[in-house]
């Protein structure tokens, strides 16, 4: 435990401290609600050389983190603006350009290593006298007997031994969640049998602060521009491929990724290590049971082609903090199933249409069927020059909400 007066008993534990279980503690410093947070990893320090995993945050999250003061440390310098997104498909003349300024926005998001922007989150958090962060600690087990009607209370107990209890058990612990699993909720969960490869580059070419999106039969590219210069890439690839690709030395490497990218940013003049990450899409049943909630990739996970996995987690986080601030003001039962949800009822419908549309784009855009590359081709111009759906397209990748408090 920290410094922070000791207990066991809190309002809500959150279980899983990656960038969604952040940002939703984040929502909740300075509440009246007791809050734990429990960590298995010890964050990565920031060191000089930028991280490989990087995440595209969209205008919504970046307005939920200022209105959380989390915006304010020097590390935010490490995030790099993009006011511009350029995508095309690399079998025919379809191109598609989304820009800040002809859409009325300064910025269209920002770029910012995955561990930099924990570190930003869990300044806020560490400074909350509300909030306990237990790191590194894991859940040994979760006594959950739900109770509708009556108060929910979940036992935790940790692998030091440490017994928490919680009248809101929130499960931000990924993929694979252990809330999601004592809470008997299903989830199909599906593999794409595709790899994304990551590494850092450098290019001959700046990269204007566009992102760079390329639609190839074999998976989509995006070249995603970094703070110091450099691009950080995301390629998305078939099991063999990747391994094919991973096993080039780092001069072929440059080469084959220019001609992928079709030298949009000119050559690859260095590379740095390359990593993969295994892909694929799911969705829980249900979020939410009478004193449980899940967040982030606890609840949904999808294909990164369009950068927006964090972006739905940290929606849920926002929901979630809203409603249950809201019910707990008005005196009502903040943590009763009916309560939470209006959470589930708010966040499941946008984020389902989010993986089915990954899902669609990874189908349409990963065949080299002659008809379907017209068709997309098409498609890409014919919104290009449609600015009533281009504009529909992009209010959803920035954060819809973003536009209906804007304009
Ligand atoms: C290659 C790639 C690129 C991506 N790019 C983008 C992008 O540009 N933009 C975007 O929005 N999204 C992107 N995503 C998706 C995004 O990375 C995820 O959606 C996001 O990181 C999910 O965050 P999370 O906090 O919900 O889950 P996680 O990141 O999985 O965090 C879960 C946390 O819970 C902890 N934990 C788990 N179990 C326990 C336990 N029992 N006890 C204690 N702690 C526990 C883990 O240690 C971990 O820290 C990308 C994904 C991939 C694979």
């Amino acid at each position: 435990m920290t410094e922070k007066t000791c207990q066991n008993d809190f309002d809500i534990v959150i279980v899983g401290g990656g960038i969604v279980g952040l940002s939703f503690a984040c929502e909740l410093a300075g509440s009246d609600f007791s809050v734990a947070v429990v960590e298995r990893n010890e964050l990565r320090a920031v060191s000089d050389e930028p991280e490989c995993r990087v995440s595209a945050i969209n205008r919504f999250a970046l307005q939920q983190f200022k209105q959380a003061g989390v915006w304010q440390s020097e590390l935010t310098k490490r995030a790099c603006v993009f006011d511009r997104m350029f995508v095309w498909d690399q079998t025919g003349a379809g191109q598609i350009e989304f820009d800040a300024v002809e859409l009325g926005v300064p910025e269209l998001g920002v770029i910012i290593e995955n561990n930099v922007l924990q570190h930003l989150l869990l300044e806020t958090v560490q400074a909350a006298e509300n909030i306990h962060y237990l790191c590194p600690e894991e859940i040994s087990s979760i006594d959950y007997q739900p109770k509708d009607g009556g108060q929910t209370c979940s036992g935790i107990t940790l692998a030091s031994g440490a017994q928490l209890t919680a009248k809101l058990l929130v499960g931000a612990d990924g993929a694979k969640s252990k809330v999601r699993e004592v809470a008997s909720i299903q989830r199909q969960q599906q593999a794409y049998g595709q790899q994304g490869l990551v590494c850092n580059v450098a290019t001959s070419e700046p990269h204007q602060h566009t992102a760079w999106q390329c639609f190839m039969p074999t998976g989509p590219l995006a070249f995603l521009p970094m703070y110091n210069g450099e691009s950080s890439i995301v390629w998305s690839l078939d099991d063999a491929a990747a391994s094919e690709y991973m096993a080039l030395d780092d001069d072929a490497f440059k080469v084959a990724l220019a001609e992928a990218g079709e030298y949009k940013l000119g050559e690859i003049t260095d590379v740095h290590q390359r990593f993969l990450f295994p892909l694929g899409h799911g969705h829980s049943s249900d979020y939410v049971r009478p004193g449980l909630a899940l967040i982030g990739d606890a609840a949904h996970s999808i294909h990164p082609l369009a950068g927006q996995g964090a972006n739905l987690g940290i929606a849920d986080a926002a929901a979630l903090a809203e409603i249950i601030t809201q019910a707990r003001k008005a005196g009502r039962q903040w943590t009763a199933l009916h309560t939470l949800a209006k959470y589930q009822r708010q966040r499941k419908g946008a984020n389902r249409l989010m993986e089915t549309s990954m899902t669609a784009f990874k189908e349409l855009f990963g065949n080299d069927n002659a008809l379907l590359s017209e068709v997309r081709n098409a498609g890409l111009s014919l919104v290009d020059h449609l600015p009533a759906l281009k504009y529909r397209v992009i209010r959803q990748a920035l954060g819809a909400q973003m536009f209906t408090c804007e304009k």
